[in-house]
């Protein structure tokens, strides 16, 4: 060795604690010869390292090109200092200070190690179900403090046996500090139970849930953030029972599968669809089906995509591995009824899945937070996010500029809040549809619980501008409480503001923003959802708007999109016609009752939503009249679009209006003359995608605005999404669009917390 002995002290910071960091230092230091320590500490790891130059810069490039697999380091800065003898390297204990604020890891997918080990006879922890190391297993789910230490865990009530504790404590072994480790002699445990009777234990419940599974019952089966309802995906009167009693009518069911090669025979599976469904975070990947699968069509009636995920658990593992004659799909949908949360407590499971579950698959490793199964799908290749949870959350997102302590409370529908403190933003998992009081107390319980981990004590409220949202609510009560300041965010606002901070946009130049979406309560009073926006966190202006139509019934209408349709239909004066199919579908005594309604201007407000617009076109053409969740009739009418069909409806702009009557009057025109319904949806996307090159031409001919945010619920409609993608970059715009968090609501809380900070600093 001839090169220079020198030391170094290097902080990282990032998910570094509680991902087999430390270990990993220790063994990176042995490889390259270092000698000196390595510690956790307030903000990240600590190490200070002595050694040849050569080693030393080795040893730092490797730390960043290939850190432990849940590791994510935002930042590594090494500096030189005086050369300090040490006589070999340590692990030293944590350094703890009052404060300080760690990233907690999510909750990660079984590992392939872990994975080998569980199916290998030879291996100490054959088949158990809760088998775990530093690179894989729960995290965020079973944290109740920090630091983040099995005794802070709900792990804490396993003492370790001698095998798991020798493996706890050696550095060089995968298990080292892995706080949830643990084995068959000293871990949780599995059981099968039916009407609160334990039937079997440990590997007989398992072959029991099989064999229940198998001959067609409904198992609720307790995972890693909360129970799942499962059963057999290609029995019919098994999927139909489920529907039928978790009353869930129409919203498809999410599918697992034990490996991407099954999905394969059910779904086309893409390079990086494959590298999602795989990820450590085994999201639910949106797939397009293929045609004659003998998959249920009651699992998701309507759609041409289908939700697969791979089991991200030990037990998923187990319960799915494959067997002669037996099932290869299973639905596994979230164990709730319908609307509310996901049950994760072990007594309220049994409680409220009992009328839906036969059997159920229980342990004794409690859930402290319930987190939901994330879902993503592929764009332009690479993932688009429809709910951040599990996996995901509550890993921070960087913000483009530092921000004070702010709570964002969110919107009302696919609920997340978002904690800020410098520049991350700790976006929550999902919460959902805030409309019962089960859901408002895991809001609010969430709340708490993140200010807790992170030690944020927040200065600023955000929230949205409808007063009647519950999470508006717990904002105004909390702000008077405490007498925070509050910021009313408008939602279309924070719907751009989400999507340029998801983008890193730390300018104040103003972009356009094409917020095509459900519904949002607008400065004047109307309920917006198709608006054009220019404008930056500090500020917009509303630029376009579609036209005012009225919304019988207002947000109740999601659910009737036949009233919609004969809505708009009679405001523009285009409700001759008793043939079109949203007509028949009402008696003429509820056509009657409407139409005086809309006359009287009695509960109809006005909105310039787009995605009521679409309820409206699936209505006209016949695709459905009555909905049972949101989006389901644009949902189907997308799914119906010729893709070979590239005419589209002209939709004129007249001063600031999109206008909607001349688009019904084509569409009136095209559907009396006999053209196919894909057509239609066909030429409806097209007009859509050039009105939205259109406007933003306009606004670039007068202000030279070049950069396009897209967001808004709409924009997870694919065909919409690539069509105006496609003529944005032709013409030389810059379209930018959600990547770290969804662009339905539950990126709102995000755009929140960057619209208040700039109110509050202007
Ligand atoms: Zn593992
Ligand atoms: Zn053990
Ligand atoms: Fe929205």
């Amino acid at each position: 060795m001839t090169s220079e002995r020198s030391s170094r002290f290097i902080k990282v910071k990032g998910i570094v604690q509680g991902v087999g960091f430390r270990p990993f230092i220790f063994n990176l230091a042995e490889k390259f010869s270092l000698t000196g320590w390595v510690r956790n500490s307030s903000s990240g790891v600590e190490i200070t390292v002595s050694g040849d130059a050569i080693g030393l810069d080795s040893f730092i490039s490797e730390i960043r090109s290939a850190p432990p697999p849940l590791a994510h380091i935002d930042s590594l800065i090494a500096t030189n200092v005086p050369w300090q003898e040490f006589a070999g390297f340590v692990i030293q204990t944590s350094l703890q200070e009052n404060g300080a604020r760690v990233p907690i890891s999510p909750d990660m997918s079984i590992c392939p190690d872990c994975q080998r080990e569980l199916f290998d006879q030879a291996d100490r922890r054959h088949r158990y179900p809760f088998i775990n190391c530093t690179n894989c297993g729960p995290r965020f789910s079973i944290i109740k403090d920090i630091p983040y230490d099995r005794p802070k865990t709900t792990m804490a009530g396993f003492e370790l046996c001698s095998n798991c504790r020798a493996e706890y404590e050696n550095p060089r072994d995968r298990r080292f500090h892995a706080q949830p480790v643990a084995c068959n002699e000293c871990g949780p445990k599995v059981w099968f139970s039916v009407k609160c009777g334990t039937v079997s234990e440990k590997d007989e419940a398992i072959t029991q849930t099989r064999a229940w599974l198998r001959a067609g019952k409904i198992v609720a089966i307790k995972g890693l953030g909360g129970f799942h309802l499962a059963c057999d995906a290609s029995n019919v009167q098994a999927v139909n029972a489920l529907r039928e009693r978790k009353k869930r009518s129409d919203k498809p069911f999410a599918l697992m599968a034990f490996s991407v090669k099954i999905i394969r025979r059910y779904c086309e599976v893409s390079p990086e669809e494959e590298a999602l469904l795989t990820s450590p975070q085994h999201p639910i990947v949106l797939l397009r089906q293929k045609y004659e699968t003998n998959i249920a069509p009651e699992a998701a009636p309507g759609q041409n995509h289908l939700g697969f995920m791979l089991p991200y658990t030990p037990l998923h593992l187990l319960v799915l591995e494959p067997g002669e004659g037996y099932p290869d799909i299973f639905v596994m949908t979230s164990g709730n009824l319908s609307e509310e949360p996901v049950a994760y407590l072990d007594e309220e499971a049994s409680r409220r899945l009992d009328p839906i579950a036969d059997g159920f698959l229980m342990n004794d490793r409690p859930i402290h937070m319930r987190v939901d199964d994330s879902v993503a799908r592929v764009c332009s290749g690479v993932p688009y996010l429809i709910r951040r949870s599990r996996g995901y959350a509550p890993q921070p997102i960087t913000l483009p500029i530092p921000t004070r302590q702010i709570l964002a409370c969110g919107a009302e529908l696919k609920n997340t809040f978002t904690l800020s403190v410098g520049q991350q933003a700790y976006v929550s998992h999902h919460i959902g549809d805030m409309e019962n009081y089960e859901t408002l107390s895991s809001f609010e319980s969430g709340i708490e619980h993140y200010k807790n981990l992170f030690r944020i004590t927040p200065e600023i409220i955000a929230a949205d501008l409808h007063p009647d949202y519950l999470s508006s609510r717990y904002a105004m009560e909390l702000a008077q409480r405490t007498a925070l300041p509050i910021i009313r965010v408008q939602h279309h606002h924070a719907h751009m503001a989400a999507c340029l901070a998801d983008n890193g946009w730390d300018s104040t130049d103003p972009v356009i923003g094409l917020t095509f979406d459900g519904t949002g309560l607008g400065t004047d009073g109307v309920i917006w959802g198709g608006e054009v926006l220019v404008g930056g966190y500090s500020g917009f202006e509303r630029r376009f708007h579609l036209s005012e139509l009225p919304l019988p019934g207002g947000d109740a209408s999601i659910r009737h999109p036949s009233r919609i349709a004969l809505a708009y239909l009679a405001a523009c004066g285009l409700d001759a016609d008793t043939n079109l199919p949203p007509m028949q579908s009402l008696c003429s005594e509820e056509r009657t009752i409407l139409r005086s309604q809309i006359e009287h201007r009695i509960n109809t407000p006005l909105t310039t939503s787009m995605g009521r617009l679409f309820d409206a076109v699936s209505a006209l053409v016949g695709v459905r009249q009555t909905a049972t969740y949101e989006g389901q009739a644009a949902i189907e009418l997308e799914n119906i679009c010729d893709q070979q069909e590239n005419a589209p409806y002209n939709i004129p702009i007249e001063k600031d209006v999109m206008l909607v009557r001349p688009l019904l009057e084509q569409i009136l025109r095209d559907w009396s003359a006999g053209v196919a319904n894909s057509t239609i949806s066909a030429r409806f996307h097209n007009g859509l995608a050039h009105l939205a090159l259109e406007v933003c031409k306009q606004i670039r001919r007068n202000t030279s605005i070049n950069t396009v945010a897209l967001s808004g619920g709409v924009w997870q409609n694919m065909t919409l999404l690539a069509k105006t993608l496609a003529l944005l970059n032709r013409e030389g715009f810059t379209p930018l669009i959600h990547r770290q968090v969804p662009t339905n609501d539950g990126g709102i809380s995000l755009g929140q917390v960057m619209i208040a900070h700039y109110q509050i600093n202007q």
